[in-house]
């Protein structure tokens, strides 16, 4: 047996590798340069450009372009008429934007639990947390993979909830041949360099709601319209007039990060190939090494894979998660958690929040870790890791 690199042995790799990067090219450059050099950095030509693109790759008819994800999930909540005293109900295998975008207007997140092998959010247990004061659902594409969104839309059919998608992981995804963006009320995005396309920090959100896209505009620009007619409002004073019809916020994207975006857009189906491609080599390799459990695939969703998430058997393995993690960064693999349960951070806890409330969830947080996923990984980089998970399984094993 090889003897690992934390306790003296050799790494497997010589460099660290970490669970995810970014892929920017000298085209994606020049691209965010001719913007830089041309009359609008902000409020130009390049957003709408962008927000055409995300409608062409969602097949969404509308896309509003914002700041980042956390503020798409903002907006769209706003857009909601979410409001004090309702309920929300996401999944707590998430970032905390997700939950917290129920706070930020006033209501309170209500966590359902997730399914024990796909780690998505349950439609069971959704329907189990509906009250009367449920006003929208929050699903998380957790790692990519598309959530059972017929049985959720079904559900927010009977009791009349918007249906919030927060694919932030989840861009290029494609559920029962449908692409992520055109299929819940409204789909929130994240292009966060971590994410599988990146504008530095950026966010959309899509729908084919007119009514819904009125709102997101509002939300993200300060409540402002330039052209109230268009709103069916009375006629301006001059060009000069704008008015200002609802509290909103600035949560504008800029032109260059726009034309970053557009740029990495037009490689999506690149990156999309190549994540999928690790995700084979790697689900070909754990499905032969006791140990380590994959998480589930549905036939539903063709997923591109934002994260890879590997889980620990406490059944095989004699180490914890804590020790198999140092053992895999000795190895110079840099994993990473995704996620400590939102409900336990203190916040949550100060706001009455018990741990124990999604007990799936909190076992799957318990074994589970991200190994390195990025297009930019080479084959040799995806053996280094596969390597590593072996080597470190092999001798922690019971
Ligand atoms: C990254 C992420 C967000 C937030 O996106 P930002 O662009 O970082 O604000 C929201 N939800 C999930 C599931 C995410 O992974």
């Amino acid at each position: 047996m090889e003897q690992l690199a934390i306790n003296g042995g050799t790494p497997v790799r010589e460099n660290k590798i970490f669970y995810g990067r970014q892929w920017i090219t000298d085209e994606d450059v020049a691209a965010v340069g001719k913007v830089l050099k041309g009359d609008y950095i902000t409020c130009g030509p390049s957003v709408a450009a962008l927000e055409q693109k995300l409608c062409e790759v969602t097949g969404a008819r509308y896309a509003v372009a914002v700041s980042n994800g956390t503020a798409a999930l903002h907006c769209a909540a706003i857009a909601a008429g979410i409001g004090d005293g309702d309920e929300v109900i996401t999944t707590p295998l998430t970032f905390a934007a997700s939950a917290n975008c129920a706070l930020y207007v006033g209501a309170r997140p209500v966590f359902a639990d997730v399914d024990p092998k796909t780690y998505n959010i349950d439609p069971e247990s959704i329907e189990a947390h509906i009250t009367d004061r449920t006003k929208a659902i929050v699903a998380v594409d957790f790692t990519g993979q598309a959530v059972e969104h017929d049985r959720i839309l079904e559900i927010c059919r009977k009791y009349d909830l918007t249906y919030i998608v927060d694919a932030a992981h989840a861009i290029g995804t494609r559920y029962n041949n449908t692409p992520e963006g055109s299929i819940g009320d409204m789909t929130c995005f994240s292009f966060h360099p971590v994410k599988t396309v990146t504008s530095g920090e950026g966010g959309a959100i899509t729908t084919d709601d007119p009514d819904l896209y009125r709102k997101l505009r509002l939300a993200s620009q300060h409540g402002i319209v330039k052209d109230p007619a268009g709103f069916e409002n009375e006629s301006p004073d001059g060009i000069w007039y704008y008015e200002m019809q609802t509290i909103g916020f600035n949560y504008r994207m800029t032109d260059f990060q726009a034309a970053l975006l557009i740029s990495q857009l037009s490689r999506l189906g690149e990156f999309s190939a190549r994540r999928k491609e690790i995700v084979k080599r790697y689900n070909e390799a754990f499905a032969g090494i006791p140990g380590i459990i994959v998480q589930r695939e549905i036939p539903e969703s063709d997923t591109t894979r934002h994260l890879y998430i590997i889980r620990l058997d406490s059944g095989i393995l004699k180490c914890t998660r804590r020790e198999f993690f140092d053992a895999m960064s000795a190895e110079n693999v840099q994993c990473q958690v995704h996620y400590i349960p939102v409900y336990f951070f203190p916040y949550y806890q100060r706001l009455g929040y018990e741990r124990g409330l999604c007990p799936i969830a909190e076992e799957i947080y318990e074994g589970i870790m991200s190994i390195p996923l990025y297009p930019m990984m080479s084959d040799e980089d995806v053996n280094d890791v596969i390597h590593a998970v072996t080597k470190v399984t092999e001798w922690y094993r019971k």
